[in-house]
């Protein structure tokens, strides 16, 4: 018997067994003494539940879920603990973000000091020649209060060629002998659409060069990932994510490499979250002749949106704006497609039945893009597309009322105003009250979800309800108090209007008999907590399909 064949069988076994009625079935498994949060509105609290082939058989009191045991069914006692339905992460950077960490230092450290020691570190394990390379570097986040230069990285590594990127993806910062490998010298000319930093009492270079000068790198440093290497990616970033009660991401710019590594992971039994995965519209061709589209896949791996890019990024000030950025007069940010072209691409998606993500940061972006959705819907009505605007950041009235009458997703970031304050005031007050505007699209009848962007924000889940909940930085500075939701909402956004993101709101979200057994035990109840220390309730245990994903 081949192997296909054998797996078929499997798989029509198991088909055969999920028609059995539930009732039928015995628990493996049943959590009791706990303090759950269903979010299911027709049953939101209860203290125990029933569990057997990696779904809820029961969800209700001790007394009536301890009653189904049989005798081969374990039993835990939760000693009390709070427990929620696994976060979903609905646009995040996973599998990109698991083969940097598999290879580069992380340095998102609080100063250049440590950044240094780090790289040090590396370079004593890395054979002469070759490249040490780190992510996550953010200018505004170390003591010096100054960037890193091209001397600081000579002196912790003048034997290796260094390359660092900053956590926004727009910027990298190399050593000297970095800047001669890439084949950059004091006099190479910018090139179209990029910038290499000199000194300006010098001339000298600092080492920092931006946009489509980074290209100088990507020539120079291998990128000879393997196949075991991409799932070896997503093998760490599973145990990273699971580690903060993440059940279930979007990949929000996959790529079939990226399918492909999350299939081999799954199949290694190393995928700890249900994977979404986007497609990059450059593989739109490709995947309609294969006849794939948005839904194909399991409760594990599936097959995502199609991803198109409206505008630039927030964090490092690119987003389309109608109005200037604070003290830039003449900035608006920039606009990276026509809607010409995102109306082509996105037709073609949509008559296929794909569902469409698009980013759209700035107020001008959205603008566009709902035009682009509207148009699509007006000439070829669809019964349940779920546009998505990825990040869909700053909102006004009228925006609102298009995305709800679309019935459009947002899924604005998280994390932004607790982590990136310091960026904040590019923004303004008055901006930032129709920015990540969950306040506002809850009360309009929308479904934002909660999303990270990992690697430019951070994807633990309590932080995002502080965020969320506070409107308040690291500093204890507010932004955007307008926008402020109840933690009651916060957990909402964060699972059940993932799973709708991804039409998977029958499958997973909320504590239920029938869905997926996805949960986080929490150290501390989060709706008994003070809002300003959201962040540090431990997450004691996360599961997955019935299996414990996490274990402090
Ligand atoms: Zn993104």
């Amino acid at each position: 018997m081949t192997n296909g064949t054998s797996r078929r069988e499997f798989l029509g076994t198991l088909a055969a067994f999920s028609l059995f009625p539930l009732e039928q079935e015995r628990p493996e498994l049943i959590l009791y003494n706990g303090n759950i949060w269903t979010v299911n509105d027709k049953d939101p609290r209860a203290q125990a539940v029933a569990i057997a082939r990696g779904r809820f058989l029961a969800v209700g009191s001790d007394a009536d879920v301890l009653n189904l045991a049989g005798p081969s069914a374990r039993k835990i006692d939760l000693g009390g603990k709070t427990v929620l339905p696994g976060f979903i992460d609905a646009h995040s950077h996973p599998a990109d973000a698991g083969l940097m960490h598999l290879r580069m230092v992380d340095c998102d450290l609080r100063s250049i000091s440590a950044i240094q020691a780090a790289l040090r570190e590396r370079a004593a394990k890395t054979p002469a020649g070759e490249w040490v390379l780190g992510f996550k570097y953010d200018d505004t986040k170390t003591d010096e209060g100054r960037p890193l230069t091209v001397g600081d990285l000579d002196a912790a590594v003048p034997d290796h060629p260094v390359h660092i990127q900053h956590r926004g993806g727009h910027t990298v910062y190399a050593n000297t002998l970095g800047l001669q490998k890439a084949g950059i010298d004091e006099k190479t000319p910018d090139p179209p659409g990029g910038k290499i930093y000199h000194d300006p009492a010098t001339g000298k270079l600092t080492g920092r060069v931006a946009e489509s000068a980074q290209e100088f790198f990507e020539k120079a440093i291998p990128h000879n990932f393997t196949r075991d290497d991409h799932r070896e990616g997503v093998k760490l970033i599973s145990k990273m994510m699971a580690k903060t009660g993440i059940t279930s991401a979007t990949e929000a710019q996959g790529t079939p490499t990226d399918l492909r590594a999350y299939q081999d992971a799954h199949e290694a039994g190393e995928l700890l979250y249900r994977a979404y995965c986007f497609i990059n519209f450059h593989y739109l061709d490709e995947m309609l002749a294969a006849g794939i589209r948005t839904g194909l896949g399991d409760e594990w791996v599936r097959v995502g949106a199609i991803k198109l890019v409206c505008d630039g990024s927030i964090s490092e000030r690119t987003a389309r704006l109608s109005t200037p950025y604070e003290g830039r007069p003449n900035d608006y940010g920039i606009l990276v497609m026509t809607e010409d072209e995102l109306y082509t691409h996105g037709r073609k998606a949509h008559l296929a039945g794909w569902q469409i993500g698009t980013h759209a940061n700035g107020d001008v972006a959205i603008d566009t893009t709902l035009r682009v959705y509207e148009r699509l819907q007006k000439e070829n009505p669809r019964r349940d597309p779920r546009f998505r605007l990825e990040h869909c950041t700053v909102v006004n009235d009228d925006l609102i009322a298009r995305i709800k009458a679309l019935g459009a997703i947002p899924t604005p970031f998280s994390t932004y105003v607790y982590y990136h304050g310091e960026k904040m005031r590019y923004y303004g007050q008055e901006r930032l009250n129709h920015m990540f505007a969950l306040r506002s699209f809850l009360d309009a009848g929308i479904r934002p979800t909660q999303a990270s962007d990992y690697p430019p924000g951070e994807f633990i889940p309590m932080m995002a309800l502080q965020s969320e909940v506070t409107r308040t930085d690291m500093k204890g500075n507010v932004w955007g108090a307008k926008q402020k939701i109840t933690v009651e909402e916060a957990i909402r956004v964060g699972t059940l209007n993932g799973a709708y993101a991804s039409y998977e709101e029958n499958l997973k979200g909320s504590i239920e008999a029938g869905k997926v057994a996805d949960l986080v035990v929490l150290g501390r109840d989060p709706l008994k907590e003070n809002p300003s220390t959201l962040v540090t309730i431990p997450v004691e245990r996360t599961m997955a399909g019935g299996k414990w994903t996490f274990e402090s």
